[in-house]
């Protein structure tokens, strides 16, 4: 394993400019390279703290071809930052490939502790928190039935991303494997400024979220079944 650290996973803010920890921004300013998931998107945030270091676009269109150039870099002495437009790097989001290949070449990485959208979501449930799985994204075709029917089994609390516009067929297709009576919580723009957080049955908070157009980000929490 490499001696200093040349890989930092570094969580940037899930909607508030504020929860970024004075760690992570010292690494920002500190590495060669800030690898970014989406470079306009970064270099707002990276322009609000005056960090000024060479942006590079690492995302799932070009991580499996750009990894073994930036291993060979590792290998030279860089130290670069992955992060990814929201929250933790490598939770749905680009980054396991990255750490993985590290590993293999003993190129020494930390990942900081920082903003992630489950974690907040699954507090503010009041839903068991002791034990939960997190899904992440149902696949949206081919095997989400399969998902859904394994996911009904589950006992520990269960944790998914969903996107705004599918959020009430999410939750319909949770009532039919899980029942409408099954407690849940579903968390809207977290830290943002319209965040909104409705907890109940599974049919309590569809009915809630049937009555507009659903926008923002999304985390639902389903408890586990008893
Ligand atoms: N890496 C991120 C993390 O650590 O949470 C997740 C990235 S994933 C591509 C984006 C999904 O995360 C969104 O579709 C939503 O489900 C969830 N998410 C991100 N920010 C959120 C927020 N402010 N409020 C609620 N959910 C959020």
């Amino acid at each position: 394993m490499t001696e200093k650290t040349q890989l930092y996973l570094v969580p940037t803010p899930i909607g508030n400019l504020e929860d970024i920890t004075l760690r992570s921004l010292n690494i920002l300013k500190q590495v060669d390279v800030i690898l970014a998931e989406d470079t306009r998107t970064s270099g707002k945030l990276l322009k609000h703290y005056e960090i000024n270091k060479p942006l590079r676009s690492y995302h799932i269109f070009n991580e499996h071809k750009t990894v073994d150039a930036l291993i060979t870099q590792f290998k030279e002495g860089s130290t670069m930052a992955l992060i990814s437009d929201a929250g933790t790097p490598s939770i749905s989001d680009p980054g396991f490939l990255l750490v993985r290949e590290c590993l293999a070449n003993n190129i020494k990485l930390e990942c900081l502790p920082g903003p992630t959208a489950f974690i907040p979501a699954l507090v503010k449930s009041g839903l068991p928190s002791d034990k939960f799985v997190f899904e992440g994204f149902l696949p949206h075709k081919k095997g989400r039935q399969t998902r859904l029917k394994a996911l009904a089994e589950e006992e520990r609390t269960i944790v998914l991303y969903e996107s705004p516009h599918r959020l009430v067929k999410a939750l319909g297709q949770l009532i039919e494997y899980m029942g409408e009576d099954r407690q849940a919580s579903v968390s809207r723009e977290l830290t943002k400024l319209h965040e909104e957080t409705k907890n109940g049955t599974l049919q309590e908070i569809k009915t809630h979220f049937e009555q507009g157009t659903v926008k923002g980000e999304i985390v639902i929490v389903v408890d586990g079944k008893k």
